[in-house]
């Protein structure tokens, strides 16, 4: 073959976290999505049994091509933008750095959009942050850049830590010495981890010890994890949750009223809905 081989497939949600895992897991060099398909680049062809095809496309530049259809967002107080825009921010805006290892949160999705919104409407200063699912790290960098005092990002994909970890030193942050992953910040310290909501996965004792939580998943995770949320934020701590299809917000505001949640609002983006509500 000739060109670039690409095998495309529908980037349907429910499949697509075990999708990416697949494709990388088969080899791929590059993830893009576009259009609401995955794309993955190959430099051999793979055994895949995914609902996808093979293509064969004229060499291009992709990533160059890639970069040029990313432009900085603004979200709330801060915008979003990849490193080679960085100069393209408004003074009174907070620039957020992020270089996308493609497929794990570039700002440009509307739910990484709503929840760094959200972020930015709290104050964080003295607050313990929690982001669960942190992928890029963009959700935990904007926390922890809005002078949080302490965030942890944890994601069950540890593809993601070394994203999250550039992503990280892009912005300026100088890691503890002998702990790559834990950022001085200045309102503390941003950790990333490989893991989820288990005890052992959090940073201290596993006691309800944060003062916000967000969490960028889907509503049948939220739905799952929404015990879990309660149990680690303290009393009258901010939940920010996203990720959630329109049709699908029943299931999570049925999640938040068996858990106790309160003060429960929702912002509407298109398809997508970003969810607050404090625990009580
Ligand atoms: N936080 C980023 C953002 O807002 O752009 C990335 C969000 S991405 C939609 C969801 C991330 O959650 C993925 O990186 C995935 O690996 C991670 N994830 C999925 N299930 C998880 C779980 N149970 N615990 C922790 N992370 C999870």
């Amino acid at each position: 073959m000739s060109g670039m081989l690409v095998y495309v497939l529908p980037g349907t949600l429910e499949t697509r976290e075990a999708d990416l895992d697949t494709l990388w897991e088969a080899g791929a060099t590059g993830l893009e999505e576009r259009a609401g398909m995955l794309r993955a680049y190959f430099d051999t062809p793979a055994d895949l049994t995914l609902d996808g095809e093979w293509t064969d496309e004229p060499d291009q530049d992709w990533q160059a091509d890639w970069k040029k259809g990313l432009t900085p967002v603004t979200a709330g107080r801060f915008t979003i933008t990849p490193s080679w825009l960085a100069d393209e921010v408004p003074p009174s805006q907070i620039p957020l750095l992020i270089d996308p290892g493609m497929a794990f949160g570039t700002g440009h999705h509307a739910t990484t959009r709503l929840a760094v919104e959200a972020l930015g409407q709290l104050d964080l200063a003295g607050r313990r942050v929690l982001d669960v699912g942190s992928g890029s790290g963009v959700l935990a960098l904007a926390a922890a850049l809005g002078g949080a005092e302490r965030v942890l990002g944890l994601d069950i994909d540890p593809v993601t830590l070394p994203a999250a970890i550039e992503n990280a030193q892009l912005n300026g942050l100088k890691a503890f010495p002998g702990t790559p992953a834990r950022f001085e910040t200045l309102g503390g310290s941003l950790s990333f981890a490989v893991g989820s909501l288990d005890p052992d996965d959090l940073d201290d004792t596993g006691e309800p010890e944060y003062d916000v939580l967000v969490a960028n998943l889907f509503a049948e995770l939220h739905d799952l994890l929404a015990g879990a949320y309660r149990a680690v934020l303290r009393p009258d701590s901010p939940l920010i949750l996203t990720g959630i299809l329109q049709d699908r917000l029943p299931l999570v505001r049925a999640a938040l009223a068996r858990e106790s949640f309160t003060q429960v609002s929702e912002t509407l983006d298109g398809e997508w809905v970003l969810i607050t509500a404090r625990s009580s």
